[in-house]
């Protein structure tokens, strides 16, 4: 496993390279990123997996500061996985050319709504790491669902890379794997996992029913009312193109909520 910590070692290991696939992550590594590292594996040639929190995605500087860092013990994860290159590179190297990315207005709903400039960070990094990896595919997870939306959006009409998107991995109780997870207390991680079940069989019987809208703003309020939990949204959108929708056909349920100050998201 090739550890590369600039652009320099990037261009002098990927010289050559070609049908690699891409696994781009802020790192503290669980297996919602082992999967996604492992069909890489599988589907190319060679893999890269980066690790880089980057700054410009989030909109609130405390988030940035606290989000788990764990770097020696996802390299002994990645180098268990055989994977063949790391990238590590810093701001220096990545936020060298100046660039400007718009969401459409159209696209500024759900996250992209609450989280100010969110997407927009993730948009101009995704596409910086794109133009220099030039990877075959790019690996990217169903549990940031609208973020796997706009970034194949975005880079489709600029590079060739192929976005290919990965099942939500998730815990023996129905929780999605997050990074944010290792920042819960133990009650509030069976908050969490109870959220996830609730919706997961509320989704079960949304199949039957026809006034979705009124169901939907019920269930907002019940779990709104769960101790320590504020939901920022819940709402069902199309999968194909994120419009709102009133039929669970061809839909997903997504929702956004804080546990004491930890924000989680994910979708149904
Ligand atoms: P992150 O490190 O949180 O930026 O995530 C890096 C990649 O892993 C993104 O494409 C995520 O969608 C994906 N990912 C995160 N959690 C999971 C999960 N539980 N299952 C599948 N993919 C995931």
């Amino acid at each position: 496993m090739k550890i590369l910590l600039n652009k320099i070692d990037l261009n002098e290991a990927l010289f050559g390279v070609s049908n690699l696939g891409f696994v781009p992550t802020m790192g503290s590594l669980h297996e919602g990123h082992i999967s996604l590292i492992k069909y890489s594996k599988k589907i190319c040639k060679k893999t890269i997996v980066s690790i880089f929190v980057n700054p410009t995605q989030f909109n609130n500087k405390t988030d940035y500061k606290k989000y788990p860092r764990n770097k020696e013990k996802d390299l002994s994860i990645l180098k268990k996985l055989k994977v063949d290159f790391v990238f590590l590179p810093n701001k220096n190297d990545i936020y060298n050319f100046k660039q400007k990315i718009k969401i459409a207005k159209k696209d500024q709903i759900l996250c992209a709504k609450y989280r100010k400039g969110h997407f927009e960070g993730v948009i101009d990094i995704m596409s910086r790491f794109t133009k220099m990896i030039n990877p075959k595919m790019i690996f990217m997870g169903e549990k940031d669902f609208q973020q796997l939306y706009l970034v194949r959006n975005y880079l489709k009409k600029k590079f060739s890379s192929k976005i290919i998107s990965c099942k939500t991995i998730r815990d023996n109780h129905n929780l999605a794997l997050s990074s944010r997870n290792s920042l819960l207390k133990d009650n509030e991680l069976k908050t969490a996992r109870l959220i996830s079940k609730n919706l997961n069989n509320f989704r079960k019987i949304l199949n039957k029913k026809k006034n979705i809208e009124k169901l939907i703003h019920l269930k907002k309020k019940e779990i709104d009312s769960f101790k320590n939990v504020k939901v920022e949204y819940l709402e069902i959108r199309n999968k194909y193109n994120l419009k709102k929708s009133t039929n669970i056909k061809n839909s997903k349920i997504f929702i956004a909520y804080y546990i004491r100050n930890i924000r989680l998201i994910d979708n149904f």
